[in-house]
Order: structure tokens, then sequence, then C-alpha cells
């Protein structure tokens, strides 16, 4: 077993979970155990938290200047083991190498963003407010807040809100998916290495009872939630009843609008990679293509044709361009979701269950998969499948277009493919949805901006990255001031 038994990171120290609830941790392409993961005790979320509540004074007066050159050192590690990263994000996610060197360097982006924390956390004033009295605002941190992550970018998600909470002063917990729980490991192996101070960064595996333990423990003061949304409404409703702040970035449904004068080459590509990427295992992978008049016809054509050429297979070799399911359990939901298409009407025009891949009898594999007439009111066109199926719905217009995604009831990605420059505003302007592309396929936002969201994508106020995560990770003070 590649990676053994888990151990928890608490007060910098590595420590075995006294937990006898343990679960495999399967490489979704071979179906191997590469490693076990306790699913750790309340008690052993107490001691994290404890250790992290005991950090924290002395971290907060730690000078952002020198709490920065802790990201410089973590960055330059990063670095170094940059390709390793990526394999153990392969080995246990089941994506392709380059797009798990993709979710690395993403990951990195964030620590170089938070590395500007002494700009970042400056406050502001003004002078005569009133005659001779000067009012100035600080941002402070909080105290020990924590993040509870799901399987689909494993060594990502966590870097979307540690680097800004640890950077602005406060002390950390990390609960990583239980399912793809090894890379945060391997991070939290390099966060020793740069030496941040004892109880500043922990890492607690488990599953909903190391969940619930963090979300009413006294000393947390807000949670960083990433996954399902039923999930995310459920933490979002805890966290609050406890006094907690949160931010919890959930489930989505995205569609990708083509319009009659769309190239359609690059569109087509495009395409490909948002429903296919990563097997369709992303929050912003496009699920539903919505073509727009006379683009159905040679659109629908020209994606069966590509999609049935992507190489399918283990993710370690380069030559493979889609990745298996990252669990036996996840293919059946997604095989699940195949006969509910078929049963409401929907027709495939290519059926991803056949493949087969050779010397790999027991990964969790399924070829990219196209649905045709499909109707907005199907269950596979409302639900997230979370899986390499894409469905095609005609539409007559725009204004068609728009009106079935503003039906769907997540908000958090949507594209437009036009060379029309009104469309695209309009598109822009009208759509509630967080994260828009225009011509691109998977609308990421860079670590500068807001991981954004919307409708039953989004609980909270302030999302994860660049200045949205400085704010939520600090307290403002006004302080309003005269002299005699
Ligand atoms: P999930 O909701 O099953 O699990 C996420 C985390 O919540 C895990 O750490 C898990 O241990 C914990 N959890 C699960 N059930 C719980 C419960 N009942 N109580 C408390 N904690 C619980 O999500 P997942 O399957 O790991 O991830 C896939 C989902 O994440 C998809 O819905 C995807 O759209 C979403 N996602 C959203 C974003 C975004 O930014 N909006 C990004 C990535 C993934």
């Amino acid at each position: 077993m590649e990676y053994g038994t888990l151990k928890n990171y608490i007060g910098g120290e590595w420590v075995a979970s006294s937990s006898n609830e343990i679960l495999d941790v399967h490489n979704p392409a071979t179906d191997e155990v590469i490693a076990r993961v306790p699913l750790s005790t309340a008690e052993e979320v107490n001691r994290a938290v404890t250790a992290a509540r005991e950090a924290f004074q002395e971290w907060r007066e730690t000078p952002p200047l020198v709490r920065s050159r802790y990201f410089f050192r973590l960055k330059a590690l990063l670095e170094e083991h940059f390709e390793d990263l990526a394999r153990t994000v392969t080995k246990e996610h089941g994506k392709i190498i380059d797009e798990a060197r993709g979710e690395v360097r993403r990951a990195i982006e964030n620590v170089e963003v938070a590395a500007g924390i002494p700009s970042l956390m400056m406050g502001y004033n003004a002078e005569d407010i009133a005659a001779g009295i000067d009012e100035d605002c600080v941002l402070q941190p909080v105290g020990v807040f924590c993040c509870v992550a799901p399987f689909n970018f494993p060594a990502m998600v966590p870097f979307w809100f540690l680097p800004y909470a640890v950077a602005c002063g406060n002390t950390y917990v990390v609960k990583p998916s239980e399912r793809c729980p090894i890379s945060q490991s391997r991070l939290f192996e390099l966060l020793d290495e740069a030496e941040f101070p004892p109880g500043v960064v922990n890492l607690v595996n488990g599953a909903k009872g190391v969940v619930d333990a963090l979300l009413t423990h006294p000393d947390v003061a807000g949670v960083s939630f990433v996954g399902s949304t039923p999930v995310g409404k459920y933490i979002y409703a805890t966290a609050a009843a406890h006094g907690k702040r949160a931010q919890c970035q959930a489930g989505a449904k995205n569609g990708l609008v083509v319009m009659p004068d769309a190239p359609l080459g690059p569109t087509v590509a495009a395409i490909l990679t948002s429903a296919f990427g990563t097997a369709g295992q992303r929050c912003l992978a496009g699920s539903l293509v919505l073509a727009v008049g006379d683009v159905y016809e040679p659109l629908k054509a020209r994606l069966v044709e590509a999609a049935a050429r992507i190489k399918v297979g283990n993710g370690l070799d380069e030559s493979v361009q889609m990745g298996p399911v990252v669990s036996r359990k996840s293919l059946e939901r997604i095989l699940g979701y195949i006969d509910k298409g078929l049963q409401e009407g929907a027709r495939l025009l290519l059926d991803g269950r056949t493949v087969r891949v050779e010397g790999h009898p027991n990964g969790y594999f399924i070829g990219p998969t196209i649905f045709d007439d499909v109707r907005p009111e199907m269950t596979i066109a409302r639900e997230e499948i979370f899986g390499p199926v894409l469905g095609i719905i005609h539409v007559p217009d725009f204004d068609a277009a728009l009106e079935v995604l503003e039906n769907i009831p997540y908000g958090n990605a949507a594209s437009l493919f036009t060379a029309s420059g009104k469309w695209a505003r309009e598109f822009k302007y009208r759509l509630r949805c967080g994260n828009i592309g225009i011509n691109v396929g998977i609308a990421a936002p860079i670590a500068t901006f807001p991981f954004a969201g919307m409708k039953q994508s989004f609980f909270g106020d302030l999302h994860g990255q660049g200045r949205d995560a400085i704010q939520f990770f600090t307290d403002r003070k006004v302080v309003i001031t005269r002299w005699f």
C-alpha cells in the first residue's frame, strides 16, 4: 500500500488517529487500495482546534511581512515537489496527469497571491470626518477557521482558503475529502517543512463526524465548505446555528449556449474539454449544450464525432485524454442517470457504457456519453450528474436558451459561444450565474478573483480566493480619534 494509513497533523506533529473506523482509498484506474484513511474522533478534532487556538495569539502578532515569508518558502517547496504532487492527485482521483498539474498550479497561485498579505490586509482611513476627528478602519484576524473539502480537487480546494486565512493571522484546520485524502497529507508535509509554527495549520482526516465536531466547537470562528448542495445547506445552517461565519460553495448544473454564428472548430473543442475534462467531475463542467437554431445539426455531428475519439484510460499515461471516475459508487450513480435519461425519452448519440480499457479491467471507467432530444424538465437536465454525460437541447433562439438556464436551480457556471458582442453582453448582463464564460468552456476564476456562485450553488456572503477571502478571514474595526 503506497501511502499507508494516513495520520493527522496536529500542533506541528504527525499523530495516528485512535479511531477504529478506517476506510480504504482506492486508485480509481486500478481499484488497488493505495492508502487507508481514519475517520477521526471528536476528541481528535478538539485537540486540533485547541492547538490552533493556542497558536493564534502569537501568530496574529507576527508581522504580516514575516507571515508572508512562510508562504514564499512554501511556494519554493511546492515547485520542488510539483510533479510528485500532480501524480498523487492522479493516483487518488483518477484525473489525467495534465489536469492534475493544472490543479497543483492553481493551488500554488493562491499561495503566491496570499504572500502579498502585507498590502492585501491594509486598512483605510479618512481625516476630518468631523472637525478635528479622524477615522480608521483596520482589518484584524479572527481566530480558528476550518475547511471541509470535496473529492474532486483534492490538492487545490483547501488552498482557496488556507493561504488567505493563515496569511491574515488566523490559524487553521483542514478536513479533506475522505475519498481523496492523500494529496492534503502530502501538502501538509510541505507545510511542515516550511516550518509554520506548531498549531498554525492542522489536518484532521475523517467524514461527517469530524465536520460536526468542527461546526459545533466553540473555538471555531468559521468554515469554508466546498461540496454538494444538500451538504452545503446543512453546513451553512449548522454553522449559523453555532454563531460561525460560513462560505459554502456547492453543486452545479452548467449550460453551454451555442449561437449559430459561433465558429464550430474552437467551440466544439471547448465544449469537449468542459464536458469531459476530469471525466465531468468539475463544478464548472458544462453538462448541457443549448444549441440555438440552425447550429443544432452540424454541432451535434461534430461533437459526437470528436467525443468518440477521446482516449479513455489511466490518467498517468500521458497519451490518455480522460481518466476514470472517482469511485465505483460514483460510476453506479452515473449509470443510473443514463438509465433515467433513456426512461424519460432522451436518445443516446454516444454511449460511454461500452468503453473498456485494456490492462485495467477493474478501473471505474465510463466513456464520453452524449444525449440528444433532452428537454429542460428531464432529470438529466436538472440534476448534477458529475460524470462525463452531456445532454443536448435544441432551442429556437437566444431568449429560449436563457430561459432554460434561468430555470435551472443552480447558478455556478454558464458559457456562451458566439461571434456577436451584442449576445455576449446580453448573456453576461442578464444571467444569474456566478462564473460566466464567453467563448470559454470552463470559466475558472484565477486566484485574484472570487470563485463565485449563485442560487443553489452558493450559500454565504463572501467567496473563496482573492479579496473576498481577505474579508471573510478578517474582522473590520473602526477607530474614531479626537485629540484634546
Ligand atoms: P460532498 O458534499 O459529498 O462532500 C464534501 C465534503 O463534505 C466532504 O469533505 C465530506 O466528508 C463532507 N460531508 C459529506 N456528507 C456530509 C454530511 N452529511 N455532513 C457533514 N459533512 C459531510 O461532495 P463531493 O462529492 O466530495 O464533491 C462533489 C461536489 O462538490 C459536487 O456537487 C460539485 O459540484 C461540488 N463542488 C463545488 C465547487 C464550487 O466551487 N461550487 C467546487 C468543487 C466541487
